[in-house]
């Protein structure tokens, strides 16, 4: 029967990734990401939320003028 490896050098606490939750190195490359991956899900969350918190656009826009 084989046992799981329990994950080496991952500190238990600290800083975790923003997107998955995963433990990472303070002095990781893509922090406070676990991977580029992350990170860039992360920006399109936040683009995400950008376009959320703007309006519909309405006729009333599109029309210049008074
Ligand atoms: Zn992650």
């Amino acid at each position: 029967m084989m046992e799981p490896r329990p994950e080496p050098m991952l500190p238990t606490t600290g800083p975790r990734c923003r997107t998955c939750g995963k433990a990472i190195a303070s002095d990781f490359p893509t922090a406070p990401f676990c991977s580029q991956r992350c990170r860039m899900a992360d920006l399109g969350r936040w683009f995400a939320g950008e376009y959320r918190i703007s309006r519909e656009i309405q006729d009333s826009d599109l029309e210049a003028g008074d």
